[in-house]
C-alpha cells in the first residue's frame, strides 16, 4: 500500500456482456460460414470478384466490426481504464461526438452515429481518453442501440461510481433506410441516465452542454 495512488486500474467483473466477450472468434469457422453464405446465393464468383470475399469478411468481422467477441477484449479495456482520484468539488464531465460504427443485431447491416456521455464523479474521474474506448468496446459486437447506450452507462456506473452518468446516442440505421421503411437520413436517439442523472438539473445540464 504506502503513498496514495495517483491512478488507479479498475475492476470489473465478469457478467452480462463479459460473458459474451469470453466466446472468442475462430476465423476458420468464420470463413466456412460467409463461403457457404456467399455460395448460398449461385453467383459466378469469377465475374464478381468474389474470390478473396469469404476470407476478407471473415476477418472483417473477426478484427474490426465484431472485435469485442475476441477473447480477453473486456479484460483489456478494463485494464486500459485508468482512472484518477477526483479532487475538490465536482462538476459534469462532458465528451461527445465519439463516433462509432455498430452491426444491427436484427439485420447484421450497420447503424452509426455520436455518442454523448456527461458524468458527475464521485471519487474517480477517468482519463478523457477512456470514454471513447468504452464506446468502441460495446459497439465492435451484434447490437441494438436502446442496449448499446445502456451498456455504455452500466459500464460507467460500475467503473467510476460516480454521482450521476449520462449517455445519448444519436445514430443512422442502414435497415431502415436501404431497406424496411427506407426512410434515408433518420436518426434514431436514445438515453441512458444512471444515478442522480434523473434529476430534471442534472439532466438539463447535460442536454445543455451537449447542445441538445
Ligand atoms: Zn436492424
Amino acid at each position: 500500500m504506502g503513498a496514495k495512488p495517483t491512478a488507479k486500474r479498475i475492476r470489473y467483473r465478469r457478467e452480462g456482456v463479459g460473458r459474451q466477450a469470453a466466446l472468442g472468434i475462430e476465423l476458420e469457422r468464420l470463413y466456412g460460414s460467409v463461403l457457404s453464405g456467399v455460395g448460398a446465393l449461385e453467383i459466378e464468383p469469377a465475374f464478381l470478384d468474389l474470390d478473396h470475399t469469404p476470407g476478407r469478411v471473415a476477418r472483417m468481422l473477426r478484427d474490426e466490426l465484431l472485435s469485442s467477441y475476441q477473447n480477453g477484449a473486456l479484460e483489456q479495456l478494463v485494464s486500459a481504464f485508468t482512472c484518477f482520484p477526483a479532487e475538490g468539488k465536482q462538476e459534469m464531465v462532458v465528451v461527445g461526438d465519439i463516433p462509432f460504427y455498430s452491426l444491427c443485431a436484427h439485420h447484421i447491416i450497420p447503424f452509426f452515429g455520436y455518442v454523448y456521455i456527461g458524468y458527475i464523479p464521485k471519487e474517480l474521474i477517468a482519463g478523457l481518453s477512456k470514454l471513447p474506448r468504452a464506446v468502441d468496446y460495446f459497439s465492435r459486437k451484434l447490437q441494438v442501440q436502446e442496449r448499446l447506450t445502456s451498456e455504455i452507462a452500466d459500464f460507467l456506473e460500475k467503473v467510476l461510481k460516480p454521482r450521476a452518468v449520462c449517455v445519448h446516442i444519436e445514430a443512422r440505421h442502414l435497415c431502415m433506410e436501404a431497406r424496411g421503411i427506407r426512410k434515408p437520413g433518420t436518426k434514431t436517439m436514445t438515453t441512458a441516465l444512471r444515478g442522480e442523472a434523473f434529476e430534471a438539473e442534472i439532466r438539463d445540464e447535460f442536454y445543455r452542454l451537449i447542445g441538445k
